[in-house]
């Protein structure tokens, strides 16, 4: 299959090969032809597989289709950080068109934001929040959008956005295409697809819970006394070109990051409770290779597409499945290889047993050479829940009912 026989338009066509793509990934190859032909779409497939480029050139396609005034497009995303990334493929996509883009994110003013929709963009790339702030100040008019994307649909529910999303949803023409992107499509999402969507096909290329291939695994157990040194060590020991480590809170973010550089790496921190001036910093010196390391919470965890990115660090081994999904899918992205790491202490490992029923490997574990532990740590996966260890009290109390 080539980028030939997808019937893109010649201006995107001369993107693509702007952008040195020659075959399109597997989900481009099944999605674009299903969007061009403007059905409304679910694309599931795993992370760091195209599916940017799966809605941004069936979008663009419209357009040029299309033409005509106001906000056609609207693509909403989790996070502020993906909302710049997704505008930056959208202008790499549409080098050869004449659209203008607008990005309309939290943590900034509204004066440029403003300006660039007053100034006639055909596409807007949006947060939830903010962009219900400007429908509220009538600052936005959505009522001319032929195309709507929810890239990391799944997130933005669990991030509590369905009442903005309801709303925002509200102002669109109900004669639209829509489409939704995620690695993990969960059941969830049916309740979304039911009021945003007509008969959405799904186009699936791997099951929704599936870590993309690539990826090489691997748990450190390790007691909480030991776990910042382990780290550390850890961290020294491997060939890291570029990494992120993971933590479950901001805090916890910020007492690693001090540790860290402390220990002389270079370090950048991205969490919720920074300025935005300071994430985009934060952000564009681990891009260009300025800091090795990026200590971040879940934030980053979804969408980010840094090339390069050899190693994912689990400091704290995640509290649902899907995070763990995405936050390893930072690294070997576009059928690269790369690491991923999770340190675990033994009040983690229920956390741990979840994360590999979801995504159905149990993860070796092992311990890291030379370094000292000052407890032994277990290394054999608890026995899987057994027909035996089932609890039945459960099942006799339903069927007395
Ligand atoms: P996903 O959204 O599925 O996680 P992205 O859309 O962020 O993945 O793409 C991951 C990387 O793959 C990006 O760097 C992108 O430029 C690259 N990429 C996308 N499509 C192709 C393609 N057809 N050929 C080569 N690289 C591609
Ligand atoms: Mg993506």
């Amino acid at each position: 299959m080539s980028f030939q026989n997808l019937d893109l338009h010649p201006d995107l066509m001369r993107g693509v090969r702007a952008m040195g793509f020659t075959d399109p990934t597997p989900i481009q190859t099944q999605a674009i032809p299903v969007a061009l032909q403007g059905q409304d779409l679910l694309g599931c497939a795993q992370t760091g597989s195209g599916k940017t480029a799966a809605f941004a050139l069936p979008v663009l396609q419209h357009l040029l289709h299309k033409p005509g005034p106001g906000v056609r497009a609207l693509i909403l995303v989790p996070t502020r950080e993906l909302a710049a990334q997704v505008e930056t493929s959208f202008r790499d996509c549409g080098r050869f068109t004449p659209f203008k883009i607008a990005v309309v994110i939290g943590g900034v003013g509204y004066h440029g934001q403003k300006q660039a929709l007053s100034q006639g963009a055909s596409i807007v790339v949006a947060t939830p929040g903010r962009l219900k702030d400007h429908i509220q100040q009538g600052t936005i008019r959505l009522d001319r959008v032929d195309v709507l994307v929810l890239d990391e649909a799944d997130r933005m529910l669990d991030m509590g956005f369905l009442p903005d999303i309801r709303a925002i949803i509200g102002r669109l023409p109900k004669n639209r295409q829509t489409m939704m992107f995620s690695a993990t499509l969960g059941p969830d999402i049916d309740r979304v697809a039911a009021f945003a969507m007509k008969d959405p096909r799904r186009v699936e290329i791997a099951k929704p819970t599936t870590v993309a291939t690539g990826i090489n695994q691997i748990v450190y157990p390790v007691n909480q006394g030991q776990k910042g040194e382990l780290l550390v060590a850890v961290l020294q020991a491997a060939q890291i070109r570029s990494a992120v480590v993971f933590c479950r809170t901001k805090h916890g973010a910020d007492r690693l990051s001090k540790r860290l550089k402390e220990k002389g790496f270079s370090i950048g921190v991205l969490h919720a409770d920074r300025t935005q001036g300071q994430r985009t910093q934060a952000m564009d010196s681990f891009r260009e290779g300025k800091t090795q390391i990026l200590v971040a919470t879940d934030i980053a965890a979804r969408g980010i597409d840094v090339r390069d990115i050899s190693h994912v660090v689990n400091y704290d081994v995640p509290r649902h499945p899907e995070d763990y999904v995405h936050r390893v899918g930072r690294t070997a992205r576009a059928q690269g290889v790369g690491d991923a790491i999770t340190l675990m202490t033994p009040d983690e490992q229920p956390f741990l047993s979840s994360i590999e029923r979801f995504v159905g490997t149990v993860f070796p574990r092992a311990v890291l050479p030379n370094f000292t532990y000052t407890i032994k740590p277990v290394l054999t996966p608890p026995r899987p829940k057994s027909f035996r260890d089932m609890n039945w009290s459960r099942f006799k109390r339903r069927s007395r009912r």
